[in-house]
C-alpha cells in the first residue's frame, strides 16, 4: 500500500491525501475514538428528528457521527462528531461518509438519511420555496445514495412523508386512504410530495441494481420537544401550541378547521424507525398515529390545555389572502396513518394519545417563550 496517498485525521483514522483539509473545510469541532463500537452516520443532526435519533444511537451504544448545516437549536448534540456540512456539495458527501479505521475503509454500519429542506403547510404549500425544495433535498438524496455504493455503508434509513401520496385519495376527510400500496398512480399534492416520491424511488433503484441495503419509512406529522415551533417553517402541533400560549382571546387558524390530520409524538416515532432498521422489511411504509383529529379539534385541544378561553378564528379564502398575500396553505382534506403493515410486517404500533405528547410539547414551548422573555 502506498501510504503516501493517505494522511492521518486528528482522530488517528486514515484519509486519503485529497481530502486532507476537509474536517477543517467542513468545520469540525471534535472527534471521539471509535474503538470497537458499532457506528451510525446521521444526516440532518442538527434537525429534529435527526438530533432525537442521535440521542436513541447513542443509548444504544453507537458511536455517532453527525451532519448536518447547523448544530441543534435547543440542546447540545449527543454525537461523538459533529460536521457542519452541505450535503449538496458532493465532495462533502464524500468525506463525512468516509469512516476508515486502522487503514481500512470500515464503512458505517447504519446512515441515518434525516437531511431536507422542509417545513410546515406555511413553508410549503406557497409556491415560494418550490425548486429550493425539490433542487436541494433531491440533491442530497443523488450524492448520498451514489456515494453508500462506494463507503460500505450497511444499512440505510430513507426518511420519506406522507406528502408523496396521491391527493385523489385524500379529499375525504374522514376516509383519507394512505395505505402503501395505495401511492401509484402518482399525484402528491405539493412539489415536497414529489421529490420524496422520486427519491424514495432513487433508494431503491440503488437497491435493486448496486444491493443496497435500504429502509424507507413515511412519516406522517411528527410532533415534539426540541421540534421549531416559531419562524414559519413550524408544524401544525408546535404552531398550536405557542398561539394558545401567546393568545389573548382569538386563536387563528388556517382554513375552515375541517381538514383532518394525525400526529405521532417523536418517541414513538424514534422507536419506531429502530425497529424499522432492526427488520428485514425494504418496502416503503408509513410511520405515523391513526389517532385523526380535524384542525378545529385540534387546534381546541391546545386551549384546553392552556386552561384559557381562546375563540378559533378560521381564517381563509380572500381574507386569508389579502392578510398573507397568498392562497390559503392547506395540503390535502384529510390525512391518516394506516398502520396495518407496519403492524404486521414489524409487529409493533404507536400507543402514546395525541393528548399526552401535546402536554409534553405545551410545556416545553412555553418554556421555550419563557426563555426568549416574549
Ligand atoms: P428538520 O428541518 O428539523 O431537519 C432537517 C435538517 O436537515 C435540518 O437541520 C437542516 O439544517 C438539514 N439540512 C437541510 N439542508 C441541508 C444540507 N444541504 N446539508 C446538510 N443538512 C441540511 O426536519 P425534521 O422534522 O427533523 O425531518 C427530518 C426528515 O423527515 C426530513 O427529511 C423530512 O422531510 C422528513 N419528514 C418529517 C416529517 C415531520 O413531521 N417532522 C414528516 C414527514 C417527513
Amino acid at each position: 500500500m502506498n501510504n503516501k496517498k493517505y494522511v492521518f485525521t486528528r482522530d488517528g483514522n486514515r484519509m486519503h491525501r485529497q481530502y486532507k483539509n476537509v474536517r477543517e473545510y467542513v468545520g469540525n469541532k471534535s472527534c471521539k475514538p471509535v474503538g470497537e463500537k458499532k457506528t451510525a452516520l446521521v444526516m440532518g443532526a442538527g434537525g429534529f428528528i435527526g438530533s432525537h435519533m442521535v440521542k436513541r444511537l447513542k443509548a444504544e451504544g453507537y458511536w455517532v457521527r453527525g451532519v448536518d448545516l447547523k448544530y441543534p437549536d435547543f440542546s447540545k448534540t449527543a454525537a461523538d462528531d459533529f460536521i457542519i456540512g452541505d450535503l449538496r456539495d458532493p465532495n462533502v458527501v464524500k468525506n463525512v461518509m468516509n469512516l476508515t479505521i486502522d487503514w481500512k475503509e470500515r464503512g458505517f454500519d447504519q446512515l441515518y438519511q434525516f437531511a431536507a429542506d422542509m417545513g410546515g403547510a406555511g413553508f410549503v404549500f406557497t409556491g415560494e420555496n418550490d425548486a429550493n425544495i425539490m433542487h436541494n433535498s433531491g440533491l442530497i438524496n443523488l450524492n448520498v445514495v451514489n456515494e453508500c455504493v462506494y463507503r460500505n455503508i450497511k444499512k440505510v434509513f430513507y426518511s420519506s412523508s406522507a406528502c408523496m401520496y396521491p391527493a385523489y385519495n385524500q379529499e375525504d376527510p374522514d376516509n383519507p386512504n394512505c395505505e402503501e400500496s395505495s401511492a401509484y398512480p402518482a399525484h402528491p399534492d405539493s412539489e415536497y410530495g414529489w421529490e420524496k416520491l422520486f427519491s424514495e424511488r432513487i433508494y431503491k433503484a440503488y437497491a435493486k441494481n448496486h444491493g443496497l441495503n435500504v429502509r424507507i419509512a413515511r412519516f406522517h406529522n411528527i410532533f415534539g420537544v426540541d421540534g421549531t415551533w416559531e419562524g414559519g417553517r413550524e408544524k401544525a402541533p408546535a404552531a398550536m401550541c405557542r398561539k394558545a400560549i401567546m393568545s389573548d382571546g382569538e386563536m387563528e387558524v388556517w382554513g375552515n378547521g375541517l381538514q383532518t390530520r394525525s400526529f405521532l409524538y417523536i418517541d414513538e416515532c424514534i422507536e419506531a424507525v429502530w425497529r424499522l432498521m432492526k427488520s428485514t422489511y425494504t418496502e416503503p411504509v408509513n410511520i405515523g398515529s391513526e389517532e385523526m383529529i380535524s384542525i378545529n379539534d385540534f387546534a381546541q385541544m391546545a386551549i384546553d390545555i392552556s386552561g384559557k378561553d381562546i375563540e378559533i378564528n378560521n381564517i381563509y379564502g380572500h381574507e386569508f389572502e389579502v392578510k398573507y398575500g397568498f392562497q390559503t396553505p392547506l395540503g390535502v382534506k384529510g390525512r391518516n396513518s394506516d398502520n396495518r403493515l407496519f403492524r404486521k410486517k414489524i409487529g409493533w404500533e404507536p400507543s402514546q394519545s395525541l393528548i399526552d405528547g401535546m402536554k409534553k410539547t405545551y410545556k416545553w414551548i412555553e418554556l421555550q417563550i419563557k426563555e426568549k422573555g416574549e
